[in-house]
C-alpha cells in the first residue's frame, strides 16, 4: 500500500477556510489517515494568528503547520511570522516552514543588509543566513528552501548537511538585518503565480511587482523600467487592471494588488 509521509490542506487563507468545513476536507484527511494511507497530516496556512487559533482549536489532531517564515517577515503586520509561529507552538504543532528566503528576495537583499551579513562572515552566502535563521527556530521539522539549480543546492547542503543552529552572534547580525529591512518599502510578492492563472487581463502580476521592487529597493529606476517593458510584451499593462478582485482573493500573501498595480501604472505607463 501507497502512504503519505506528510499530507498538507492546501494554502488555508481568509478568504477560503471555511470551505474546507463545507466540504468536509478535515474528515476526508482524518478518514485517510484512519485508513493508513496518510502517517502524518497538517495543513498550509497565509493568514492571521486569531484563524490560525481557531483552526487549531477546532482540529487539535492536526500534527503541523506549514508557515512563512522569514528573518524579513518576522515581525511584518502583512505574514504576522512571529504571531503565527507563537501560536502553533502553543499549540504544540511542529512546523514546516516555507519561503525562508522570501521568493529569493533574501539571496539577494539590499547593499545595508548585505554589508552586515558580510562583515560577520564574509563566506556565508546570503541565502544561509535567512535558512539558518529559519530552521534554528524551536519545533522546526523542514525548511523548503525553495532550490532552483545545482549551485543552491551545493550551498544549501554545505550547512544543513551538519547543521548548526545560529549562536547568539549569529543572532544578533539578522537582528541587524531585520533593523534594516523593516525600513524597506518593497510589495512582499513571493513570485507564487496564484493570482496569474484567473486575471481576464492577463497581467504579469509578479513580474511587474519584481520591476517596481527593483526600483524601491535598489534605487535602479532605469533598470526597473526595463524589466517592466519585459514584463508587458505578452500581456496586460498595470493600468489595464479592471478591479475584479480575482488575484487579490487568490493571494496569499495578501497584498493588494489593484493599489499595488496602480502604483505601478504611475510610474511605468
Ligand atoms: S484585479 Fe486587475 S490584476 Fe487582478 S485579476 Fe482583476 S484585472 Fe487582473
Ligand atoms: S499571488 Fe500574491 S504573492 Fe503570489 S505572485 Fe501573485 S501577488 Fe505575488
Amino acid at each position: 500500500m501507497t502512504q503519505a509521509d506528510y499530507y498538507l490542506l492546501h494554502a488555508l487563507q481568509a478568504g477560503n477556510y471555511k470551505t474546507y468545513d463545507k466540504y468536509h476536507i478535515w474528515d476526508f484527511v482524518k478518514e485517510q489517515k484512519a485508513k493508513g494511507l496518510i502517517r502524518h497530516w497538517g495543513f498550509s496556512f497565509h493568514a492571521t494568528p486569531d484563524i490560525l487559533d481557531e483552526l487549531l482549536t477546532a482540529h487539535p489532531d492536526a500534527e503541523f503547520v506549514q508557515l512563512q517564515l522569514n528573518y524579513a517577515d518576522w515581525e511584518n503586520p502583512d505574514v504576522t511570522a512571529r504571531e503565527n509561529y507563537e501560536v502553533a507552538r502553543r499549540h504544540g504543532k511542529s512546523i514546516v516552514v516555507m519561503e525562508p528566503v522570501k521568493g529569493g528576495a533574501l539571496a539577494n537583499p539590499p547593499t545595508a543588509v548585505q554589508k552586515v551579513f558580510r562583515e560577520a562572515d564574509s563566506d556565508a552566502s546570503f541565502a544561509s543566513w535567512a535558512i539558518r535563521y529559519a530552521a534554528s527556530l524551536d519545533g522546526i521539522i523542514t525548511v523548503l528552501s525553495g532550490m532552483s539549480n545545482i549551485d543552491q543546492m551545493r550551498d544549501n547542503l554545505s550547512y544543513m548537511k551538519e547543521f548548526k543552529p545560529l549562536d547568539s552572534a549569529e543572532q544578533a547580525t539578522v537582528r541587524k538585518a531585520q533593523e534594516i529591512m523593516t525600513g524597506v518599502k518593497s510589495i512582499p510578492c513571493t513570485a507564487c503565480h496564484y493570482c496569474t492563472a484567473g486575471c481576464p487581463k492577463k497581467i504579469a502580476i509578479p513580474e511587474i511587482f519584481a520591476a517596481r521592487n527593483q526600483q524601491l529597493v535598489w534605487g535602479q529606476l532605469e533598470e526597473g523600467r526595463r524589466q517592466y517593458t519585459e514584463a508587458v510584451k505578452n500581456g496586460g499593462r498595470a493600468s489595464d487592471c479592471i478591479a475584479c478582485g480575482q488575484c487579490e482573493r487568490a493571494c496569499p500573501q495578501q497584498i493588494n494588488v489593484i493599489t499595488r498595480l496602480k502604483d505601478c501604472a504611475a510610474q511605468f505607463d
